[in-house]
């Protein structure tokens, strides 16, 4: 999903030591390694409250005594336990410092127990800025969501809020009111009804996530399921829709075998067979959520009705289902490190949009849908944001990316090496965090190009690079201008009709020749282009 409007808005950041401490790998964070989460919650909607204890097991990597548990108020934790004893801590703004007692030995597997409760913040514009949706279907049953990308899951449960370290699994233990059906991520272990009238659901995710990607759901649901034969097998595909929904969802979330099948054509198989795949219904737009995306696109196609290309091939597909589900390959399995590489979360899913267009409808399709996302480019400030700040960059990540890989695409000019990088990346880096340096020496690497001018021009600068053309006699002349010095994509034109792969530089080239007449630049790169005079 997305980026908070407060963000885009920024142009001269400013930040601070809590932004060093929830976007660093600080000293506190890097001596450990997440091995497991265990949360344990009640979710409270009569008070808005939650209240819960976060086992967190960590495996020692140096010999360290203070650990950094992240918990944004009004949240608060309550009390630390090691070994069965109470620690002491301090909170410095969202982050808690703690110190244990017990011996840290290099390699050994310990546990703290976080204790936590509160208020947690209520989101007010769900997806895009971060909290709890406490709302109420249409017969007045709670309907409560939680989402937190960006802000951090800090904002609910107490844990190691930075994206470079993942659990190798997780629980998620949530208690509600009886009559209520939660839905987390990964699969129902078991359900228990509690002597007090509630019950407890017991989620297990036996992969690593990350943690924006759990979550917690909660209303009047019924559920319904398939089974998609798949590359690896058998995927269990479990849908949860609010009872009014059901015959709705049982329509639209046909989208979803179709999903599978493209994805799986064009990025190699679901990464999370062992989870199983969940849709699940809340009361907001959408998100990403690990093995339970959720959706609330009201049950029609393109974005909430709407066409974002503004091409006509928007409404072929259900935008939610198709793009946060893209998401489970680029952002679930592949997972920046730093919020700074946001876009390899984005571009790539934004782009398998296109994908999919191209796997039903034909590369012309998907074609005309990339290019007219074209006008939701700002070219406003770089798509690579600060590091080490939790701070992403431009929006633009979402179809200036797109574009840069469609692009890419057109540089590789061969779809079924095209392909085969992109299953690539997917196998290369497997379940793993990854930085955007990883991402681009393997795509150069794979696709035998130096692309260091091409990456630094479209990911770290905000000029869109313009093809200059002269045309006189039998002579065309042509160079990059708006770009960077070194930059040297070679680019596809027509001239007279034919079809030639030019190689400028920013510097001026001639090719002569009988080919003097219409000089037009292949529509599938993201360039601009004109004709100066020859005198210029
Ligand atoms: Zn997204």
């Amino acid at each position: 999903m997305g980026l908070t409007t407060a963000r885009l808005q920024a142009q001269v950041p400013v930040f601070t030591k809590q932004d060093s401490l929830r976007g660093s790998i600080t000293e506190e964070r890097a001596w450990w390694d997440l091995v497991h989460y265990n949360l344990n919650m009640h979710l409270n909607p009569a008070d808005s409250s939650i209240r819960g204890m976060n086992a967190i097991a960590y495996r020692v990597l140096q010999e360290k005594q203070v650990m950094q548990i992240d918990l944004q108020p009004p949240m608060r934790i309550d009390k630390i336990t090691q070994e069965g004893k109470s620690l002491t801590f301090f909170r410095e703004g969202n982050a808690y410092l703690v110190t244990l007692t017990a011996p840290q030995k290099i390699g050994a597997i310990n546990k703290v127990e976080v204790f936590y409760s509160g208020k947690p913040q209520v989101s007010e514009r769900p997806p895009w800025s971060g909290g709890i949706t406490w709302s109420r279907d249409k017969q007045g049953n709670p309907f409560v969501a939680t989402s937190c990308q960006g802000d951090g899951a800090s904002l609910w449960w107490p844990c190691k809020d930075h994206m470079y370290d993942e659990p190798d699994s997780m629980q998620i233990n949530v208690t509600v009111p009886k009559q209520l059906v939660e839905v987390s991520n990964g699969r129902l272990r078991k359900v228990v009804d509690n002597p007090d009238g509630t019950r407890t659901f017991y989620w297990a995710v036996t992969n690593p996530i990350n943690n924006y990607g759990v979550n917690v759901n909660l209303g009047d649901y019924v559920h319904f399921s398939e089974v998609y034969k798949g590359e690896k097998g058998n995927l269990d595909c479990q849908y949860y829709v609010l009872r009014d929904n059901l015959s709705k969802a049982k329509k639209q979330f046909k989208e979803v075998p179709r999903m599978l099948k493209a994805f799986e054509h064009w990025f190699g198989p679901y990464p999370f067979y062992e989870d199983g795949f969940k849709l699940v219904e809340v009361p907001y737009l959408g998100m990403e959520h690990q093995s339970s995306v959720t959706y609330g696109n009201g049950y029609k196609n393109g974005y909430l009705g709407n066409d974002l290309s503004s091409t006509g091939w928007g409404l072929k597909f259900d935008f939610i289902i198709v793009h946060e589900s893209g998401h489970e390959w680029f952002a679930n399995n592949i997972t920046y490190k730093d919020a700074a590489d946001m876009w390899i979360h984005e571009s790539f899913t934004a782009y398998s949009e296109t994908l999919f267009l191209d796997y039903y409808y034909g590369k012309k399709a998907g074609n005309e849908y990339v290019i007219g996302t074209r006008k939701k480019i700002h070219n406003d400030r770089p798509i690579i944001g600060y590091y080490h700040v939790n701070y992403p960059g431009s929006g633009d990540m979402y179809y200036k990316g797109a574009n840069m890989l469609h692009t890419l695409r057109q540089l590789i000019n061969d779809d079924d090496k095209w392909r085969s990088i992109l299953r690539g990346l997917n196998k290369e880096f497997y379940h793993q965090t990854v930085t955007t340096q990883q991402i681009e020496n393997y795509l150069a690497k794979q696709a035998n190009l130096d692309l260091n001018a091409f990456f630094n021009q479209y990911l770290r600068d905000v000029r869109v690079p313009k093809l200059e053309y002269k045309i006189i006699n039998n002579k065309i002349a042509y160079r990059w201008a708006n770009c960077l010095e070194s930059f040297n994509m070679p680019v596809k034109v027509t001239i007279n009709g034919q079809e030639k792969w030019l190689k400028p530089e920013t510097t001026w080239k001639e090719i002569t020749g009988s080919s003097t007449g219409k000089f037009v630049v292949d529509a599938n790169f993201y360039v601009n282009s004109s004709q100066v005079s020859y005198n210029d």
